[in-house]
């Protein structure tokens, strides 16, 4: 049988502001446990929630983001439910009426767009965080709340089950992590838990019309464990069925240590969250300049951003998709495209040379040694037929170690392409009268052979130069000289 995979995602945005969804109590990261809570935050008695205007500006800017309706109304809700780390025993979110209605966003893989559809999204607070100590020897751990938390304010942006693959799931991970990057509403970190997703997955035999039953897969926060979580899942999920099992609906959480996935609860003890519209709360009303306002705010988002790489530059989806996906990297792209005057030369640069040399170091852009200035200088050089390609890459290693231009590193070390006809005949006649053999054999040869044996010329004589003889005058004159 032939299994097919489908996904939907929920994602947590923590949103970028400085205090608090419905108080004054400051957001910032790693404060001593229970110093940035506020009566408001933990729903005291006699106190009153305000929402804060920011919190709305960056939801209406995701909205207008993904192309998505933006609610001209939309409603604060309480969800009730008991846990530690929610005193006030419910969270404000929305239900009904949320803050953004249906948008999407386009993903590339293997070079295909994709289109992945938004289904909506909603401003709500976080709750509190739980710290179990570690009771592996038996001697009573204990477990502390840290209710700095509280009171964050979250995006939660939840898609359609348009995805069919764990690729297909992390590339619109990525996607909604890029947009909420470059129009700075998420700092976007992983570890410390401003984006979250958590993923719904089931799969149903190839070409039935209805979808399969869904687990739901809590608090992933990291891309890898996304795509972990999910291809571990769709495996248990096949192999339950076919051993004549079934799927129960349920929420799993995953192990990254042992790569698997267990269950937490079932649907059957699901809460039942008696949601209502919170009392304490108007309901949020936009008018149409407010929305214009921030639309004409709009950075350029990844996607506009990838159509113009493609078709002006001409350049791949799939190149374009990853120069765009960050701001910086996008115009560390341009740049070196504006100051060498070739842009797929650039793309290539800047994706194959520089993006390898920063992932093996684990650095951004931003850190990168080799500036937009001095790459573009390089690929100059090249394009202007100075250096070779292969000698091109040793520049860039003394660019990458801190030399100050391309220019400086090929007067310094010599590294001047020979394109003096004169010069490079002399080493061709030597190589020629220095391997009478390959020579009889290629004059020999048929036709349809001699390019490949040529190339063993073409070797000895970039040898003999250092590298530092054109190649294309080399093949031409060594042609002529074979015969
Ligand atoms: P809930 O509120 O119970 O989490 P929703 O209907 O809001 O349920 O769906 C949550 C997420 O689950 C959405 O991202 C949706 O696309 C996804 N989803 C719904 N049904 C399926 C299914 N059968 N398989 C995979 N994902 C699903
Ligand atoms: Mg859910």
């Amino acid at each position: 049988m032939q299994w097919e995979t489908v996904i939907g995602l929920e994602i947590h945005a923590q949103l970028a502001t400085r205090s608090k969804i419905f108080s004054a109590a400051a957001t910032a990261f790693g404060a001593e446990p229970n110093t940035q809570a506020c009566a408001i935050d933990l729903g005291l008695p006699g106190v009153l929630p305000v929402l804060n205007q920011e919190a709305v500006r960056m939801a209406v800017r995701f909205g207008l983001a993904i192309d998505a309706e933006i609610g001209r109304r939309s409603v604060f809700a309480r969800k009730n439910y008991f846990y530690p780390d929610l005193p006030k025993g419910y969270q404000i979110s929305q239900y009904e009426l949320p803050i953004v209605g249906k948008g999407q966003v386009e993903i590339v893989l293997d070079d295909q767009v994709k289109v992945i559809g938004v289904t909506r999204a909603h401003l709500e607070e976080d709750a509190g965080k739980s710290l179990h100590e570690d009771n592996s020897l038996g001697m009573g751990g204990m477990t502390g709340i840290d209710l700095n938390r509280a009171g964050t304010p979250l995006l939660e942006i939840v898609s359609e089950p348009d995805m069919r693959s764990a690729r297909e799931a992390v590339a619109y991970a990525r996607k909604i992590h890029q947009i909420v990057r470059y129009l700075g509403i998420c700092d976007g970190n992983m570890q410390e838990g401003s984006f979250r997703c958590d993923a719904n997955v089931s799969v149903r035999p190839k070409g039935q019309a209805e979808f399969g039953t869904r687990a739901e897969i809590k608090n992933l926060n990291s891309f890898r464990f996304l795509e972990r979580a999910i291809n571990f899942e769709v495996e248990r999920q096949i192999e339950l069925i076919e051993s004549g099992g079934s799927v129960v609906q349920e929420t799993r959480l995953y192990d990254p240590a042992k790569d698997e996935t267990r269950s937490m609860r079932s649907k059957e003890e699901a809460n039942d969250y008696r949601y209502f519209p919170d009392p304490d709360l108007l309901p949020v009303e936009l008018d149409e300049a407010f929305i214009e306002t921030l639309r004409s705010d709009l950075p350029e988002l990844p996607d506009a951003k990838r159509h113009r790489f493609a078709q002006d530059y001409g350049l791949s989806e799939a190149d374009a998709e990853t120069l765009a996906s960050s701001r910086a990297l996008a115009d560390y792209f341009e740049r070196v495209a504006q100051v060498c005057g070739d842009a797929r030369l650039a793309a290539n640069w800047v994706n194959g040379e520089l993006a390898a040399a920063l992932n093996k170091e684990a650095k951004d852009i931003s850190a990168s040694p080799v500036s937009a200035e001095a790459l573009g200088g390089l690929i100059q050089r090249i394009l202007d037929n100075t250096i070779s390609g292969k000698l091109a890459k040793q520049v860039f290693e003394a660019l990458w170690a801190g030399a100050a231009s391309a220019d400086a590193v090929i007067e310094e070390q010599g590294l001047r392409q020979i394109t003096d006809s004169g010069a490079i005949e002399a080493i061709v006649d030597q190589v020629i009268a220095a391997n009478p053999k390959q020579v009889d054999n290629y004059r020999a040869a048929d036709e349809s052979k001699r390019p490949k044996m040529l190339g063993f010329f073409v070797g000895q004589v970039m040898k003999q130069s250092q590298g530092k003889a054109n190649p294309q005058q080399v093949n031409q004159l060594l042609q002529a000289k074979l015969g």
